[in-house]
């Protein structure tokens, strides 16, 4: 699901009605394929080659000015016909830090003055490109970055949060409030004391830090950002960090610097970094896409308008042969550029599934280990036929990308299309074999019965990595507010007892765990279920609530810590998988329960037994014989043994995790 912009794609779909795309899809295949590497901007100090594909061009001009926006061109210059539907210009002297635009002529007509789409960095609100010199926008010490070691992709604990709600809040204590350098500062605390931002991150102990578009986007003024909020789900310039993030958006350099800056301070804090980028539409049809090859980019009805699989106003064209180099070449830059370690593909499902495989093939080649997700869904009416689609039922066809996995987190709290409706944390017993899809991973297994799974009616995973297991995410409400939407007669003691039984089954399951940032203390945003362009006042972590629910904190650090010391919970195959889990009989619907026999990938542990009791009340389950000790129980963790377990009948207190352990 996707409610990103619902009330501003009902504005952009009433303009692309208007704009009728140039030629029909037909003659798209007609145009010619650029098979070069050197598209954009290309800076030398003695001489700057601009090149841009624009096939159904008569003619292309080029601007140059002093200023990323206002002021007068001091030269305009014409390209020069290149092959393949590209056009170029070579600029003798040292064009550094000069903004330029390109305009095509098409069809007897100038189209908009824009960057290119492969601009690499543009000045204030992204309307002219920067010749820039990259070396010189690398922080000290950037060639020794060093990534914080990964072994395998099950090892992965990601944090999704957005740049600004880590520090938005006067209770932050970080200075660089909604900026890329608030998220290097260290020592920041909260009025009571307790550290937030980087420290807090880092002591929680996840692997992985998933920030929201962090490219440049366009809804927030970068001359005045504290006036509205965005999640930034509407891309203006792809290969371009965004500007209101930084502390100068004027010079183009600044973003650049602060954004590897933070990526750096991360890696040093023992964090990769995560960038959510978002391919499947742009901000609007008058995009720089449109303004050099009008239509190609995009997909359109039997009738000619832009199709809206996205439910943003347009959905771009992956299948492609220029959309697609466009995609793998903006990764690949990203990745080698700024150092970064993964992506999330929003709305994956608009891609076709050999884009998302070459991109894989492509970043892979760079870095074996970044990892690569993506919703497994659309969010309306595509015309990419289903089969080449990157949705979860295909997952299994996709090369080392993992997707979403919305049958656990619905199982867990409750189907996303009635936000009352209760899950197995809440008593809804007859979400449990959801909850055991999540478990082992959404591979096969022979105890799970696929018939009752939420939405899926199979196993779509291949391998337990592509599995994102999660009970929240930006989208939608938070876990806190969702389980409290949905029990309203229950009491905070109570919802906080399901807010941990959450996420204690993401944290122990197959797969890749995931946690929308603030879970651990509570996070609410009022409600507000799409809170795409909210305030900062409903969006911000509110860092008092990890003073308030520091035990719910303690909690979630402590599985986290759980989960990285014992292999068990994180085994790398469906293989093994199988060999090593086994569901028990546990007497009760709304009670699963399950055993991690054997030494499971290498863990020091012997045997682990998980439980989860989804009821409102106690239940009594049969241990085997065995010298159990209990690791976690509903309000702790302890991996040294809160306490030895008799063999035979225990108890399970109502709506809680168990873990228990044999040497
Ligand atoms: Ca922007």
């Amino acid at each position: 699901m996707n409610l990103k912009a619902i009330l501003a794609s009902i504005f952009i779909l009433v303009l692309s009605v208007s704009f009728k795309p140039a030629a029909k899809a037909q003659t798209y295949d007609n145009y010619p394929v650029y098979s070069g590497n050197d598209l954009g901007v290309s800076w030398s100090p003695a001489q700057t080659t601009f090149k841009i594909w624009s096939p159904s061009a008569t003619a292309v001009k080029l601007r140059l000015y002093a200023a990323g926006d206002g002021g007068k061109a001091l030269h305009v210059l014409t390209l020069e016909k290149a092959t393949d539907g590209a056009w170029k210009k070579t600029v003798k002297g040292n064009l550094k830090n000069l903004y330029y635009t390109f305009q095509a002529q098409i069809n007897g007509r100038w189209l908009k003055e824009r960057p290119d789409v492969y601009a690499k960095v543009v000045g204030v609100n992204g309307k002219r490109g920067m010749v820039v010199d990259l070396q010189s926008t690398n922080p000290a010490g950037w060639a020794g970055d060093k990534k914080p070691v990964l072994k395998n992709f099950t090892d992965i604990v990601i944090y999704e949060l957005h740049v600004r709600d880590l520090s938005a809040n006067p209770n932050s204590g970080i200075k660089h409030k909604g900026k890329f350098l608030g998220l290097t500062e260290t020592g920041t605390k909260n009025p009571e004391g307790a550290p937030t931002g980087l420290d807090h991150i880092r002591s929680l102990g996840v692997t992985h830090v998933h920030l929201l578009p962090s490219f440049d986007y366009n809804s927030v003024d970068e001359t005045n950002p504290g006036a509205k909020y965005n999640w930034g789900y509407d891309p203006l310039n792809y290969n371009v960090p965004e500007g209101s993030y930084s502390t100068n958006p004027y010079d183009g350099n600044v973003r650049i610097k602060e954004f590897k800056e933070m990526v750096q301070k991360l890696h040093a804090s023992g964090l990769r970094v995560i960038l959510d980028v978002v391919y499947n539409h742009t901000s609007d049809t008058s995009s720089n896409f449109n303004q050099f090859v009008p239509g190609y980019f995009y997909r359109h009805t039997d009738k000619g308008a832009y199709s809206n699989g996205t439910g943003c106003g347009n959905e771009t064209a992956s299948e492609r042969p220029m959309m697609r180099k466009f995609m793998i070449a903006s990764v690949c830059y990203w990745a080698k550029e700024y150092h970064l370690d993964g992506f999330r593909f929003d709305l994956m499902g608009i891609h076709d599934v050999k884009t998302m495989n070459d991109i894989s093939a492509a970043l892979h080649k760079i870095d074996p280990t970044i990892f690569i997700y993506g919703e497994g869904w659309t969010a309306g009416n595509t015309p990419l036929p289903e089969d080449q689609r990157a949705v979860k039922k295909n997952a299994a066809k996709l090369n080392k990308i993992a997707v979403f996995n919305d049958d656990l987190r619905d199982g867990i709290h409750g189907g996303w299309s009635d936000v009352k409706s209760k899950g197995f944390v809440s008593g809804q017993s007859d979400l449990a074999e959801s909850v055991k899809f999540g478990i082992v991973g959404s591979v096969e297994h022979s105890q799970v019965d696929y018939n009752k799974v939420n939405y899926s009616k199979a196993p779509w995973a291949a391998e337990p990595y592509q599995t994102i297991n999660y009970a929240s995410c930006h989208d939608d409400n938070t876990l806190w507010d969702r389980l409290k939407i949905s029990n309203l007669n229950a009491s905070e003691a109570d919802l906080i007892k399901m807010d941990k039984l959450s996420n204690a089954i993401v944290l122990t399951s197959q797969g890749v765990a995931f946690l929308h940032a603030g879970a651990e203390m509570l996070r609410t945003k009022h409600g507000v279920a799409n809170s795409f362009e909210s305030p900062d006042s409903i969006n911000a972590l509110d860092w008092s609530r990890k003073t308030k629910y520091k035990a719910v904190f303690n909690y979630y650090k402590g599985l986290i810590a759980l989960r990285k010391h014992h292999p068990a919970f994180r085994m790398p195959s469906a293989e093994m998988v199988r060999a090593h889990l086994h569901f028990m009989d546990s007497g009760d619907p709304g009670v699963i329960a399950y055993q991690l026999n054997n030494n499971a990938n290498g863990d020091p542990w012997k045997n682990i037994i998980v439980i989860f009791n989804g009821n409102q009340s106690d239940k009594k389950i049969i241990i085997p014989k065995g010298d159990w000790k209990m690791a976690v129980n509903g309000s702790t963790v302890n991996e040294k043994g809160i306490k030895p377990i008799g063999p035979g009948e225990i108890n399970i207190a109502a709506t809680s995790a168990y873990v228990l352990y044999e040497e």
